[in-house]
């Protein structure tokens, strides 16, 4: 066979959880391969179950969500079957994304692939990757399913007994190419470029694209406790200024994009050479596009400089990553970002045209021997800053610091099925104080984020004592 008449499907899955909200994420991963594939010659289909704007939703009307202007949105959901283990959680289960009947009426009328290759994400998530394999195996049953992605890589072992693929990849794509080429068609690839050098992500299979997901770099040269960046991606490597620029224009001009969001795990790493630049250039150039930062990003490193290239260049969505008050869990952390350093970044992101309350705060909440305490004035000292506490729950990802500490601590049981994982019930405390005193908690923290912060309301009783529980 020629190796141009080989046709390969790709696959982004659903996500199955109790929540989920789509922040101009892609699966850049699959989108990198597809576009690499294509170089080689290869035919590339995508189903992307996280489409949004697919056309099979053309016709839909049931529970179609409202778009918001800034390019975000809700999933359309469809409520399915709690597994065992999480029947206790009071809240509807659900599959984000096409629906289950579109995805399969589109399938049916697809030609046989030659190879399948399937991605995954959050561990916790595998529900939705095993439907999937099943789903493909009933529709092309000679085709081998290739698996790869997140929960790929972390936890290969339960990923081969349950999703049962012909061949699991670990770790970045690309770099895998040339043996899985080799495996599933007898065909030599020589080599593939390095990160930098990588094809633009094959955006040009998406039908209606208004956003795309945007990489400066690629992993992280820090290694906080609780983040598996490290186990996933090895090496930081970065690309050039100019390029990322050029990817930004090609799908402005060619797609008509209006949002691009930075999904860059180490953002501002040496801002002099990488993120300074390419705000510049986007501002000489009078880019239109509204840019979002979703991922938290390092206070420490935003100086006034910065702060006015942002909102000069059209940063419209800025995260940044704070984790904890407290000196001790910054120390246990290890990606030290003092009160101080918040304060500055707030200032200088002020003084260069922001509102505060515009700003989002990460604060981790959940982590292994983390009290609420220090959660509380966490959140406390955010609001006192004038930014919006945007809390994260702590996930235990097997191979990371605080699993291995959370296992240690007998607070996290290692043979656990990977669901409990979710951080949307709050894995470790939920064991240790319930799970209504965690939707207490968290409906607190929405509620400071929309009240003033006085220490004399009633919401704020208690906060500064020593301890609550
Ligand atoms: S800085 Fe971010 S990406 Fe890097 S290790 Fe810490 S949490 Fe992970």
């Amino acid at each position: 066979m020629n190796r141009k008449s080989y046709r390969l499907l790709l696959v982004n899955p659903w996500i199955v959880d109790f929540a989920a909200y789509d922040l101009w994420a892609k699966p850049l991963g699959l989108l990198r391969l597809a576009a690499l594939l294509r170089q080689c010659g290869y035919a590339v289909e995508l189903v992307d179950c996280l489409d949004r704007h697919h056309p099979l939703l053309d016709d839909w009307e049931t529970d179609r969500p409202h778009e918001r202007s800034d390019g975000s949105g809700k999933f359309i959901r469809q409520i399915i079957a709690k597994p065992q283990c999480l029947r206790p959680i009071p809240r509807h289960f659900c599959r984000y994304g096409l629906p289950l009947e579109l995805v399969e009426s589109y399938l049916q009328r697809l030609p046989q692939p030659d190879a399948i290759l399937l991605t995954s994400m959050m561990t916790y998530w595998y529900p939705a990757v095993s439907e999937m394999a099943q789903i493909l195996r009933r529709h092309f049953p000679h085709t081998p399913l290739v698996l790869g992605g997140i929960y790929a890589t972390l936890c290969p072992e339960h990923a081969r007994t349950t999703v049962r693929p012909d061949i699991l990849i670990q770790g970045e794509g690309e770099r895998q190419l040339p043996q899985l080429l080799h495996r599933l068609f007898g065909v030599s690839l020589v080599s593939v470029p390095d990160f930098a050098a990588l094809p633009f992500p094959a955006y040009d299979l998406y039908s209606n694209l208004d956003a795309v997901a945007i990489e400066t770099s690629r992993g992280c040269p820090f290694a906080c406790s609780f983040c598996a960046t490290h186990l996933l991606v090895p090496e930081f490597r970065r690309r050039a200024p100019q390029r990322v620029v050029d990817e930004l224009f090609h799908w402005s001009e060619t797609a008509g994009i209006q949002h691009a969001a930075f999904y860059d795990d180490a953002l501002l790493v040496q801002p002099e050479s990488s993120i300074k630049p390419i705000l510049r250039l986007l501002i000489e150039c009078e880019s239109r596009l509204c840019l979002h930062l979703p991922n938290g990003i390092h206070p420490r490193q935003i100086d006034k400089e910065l702060a006015d290239l942002f909102f000069a260049a059209g940063v419209k969505t800025i995260r940044l990553s704070f984790e904890s008050a407290s000196p001790a869990r910054q120390d246990d952390i290890s990606h030290k970002v003092a009160p101080a350093d918040l304060e500055n970044a707030l200032n200088v992101l002020e003084r260069a045209g922001y509102e505060r309350r515009q700003i989002g705060v990460y604060v981790l909440l959940g982590l292994p021997g983390q009290p609420p305490q220090e959660v509380r004035e966490s959140c406390l000292l955010v609001r006192e800053l004038g930014a919006r506490v945007d809390a994260a729950s702590f996930s235990p990802i097997p191979g990371t610091r605080s699993w291995n500490q959370a296992v240690k601590n007998r607070e996290w049981d290692p043979t656990s099925d990977l669901l409990l994982s979710n951080n949307s019930i709050f894995p470790l405390w939920r064991n240790r104080y319930g799970y209504e005193f965690c939707r207490e908690f968290w409906a607190w923290i929405k509620t400071l984020n929309r009240e003033p912060a006085n220490p004399d309301d009633r919401l704020f009783s208690g906060c500064r004592s020593t301890s609550t529980h």
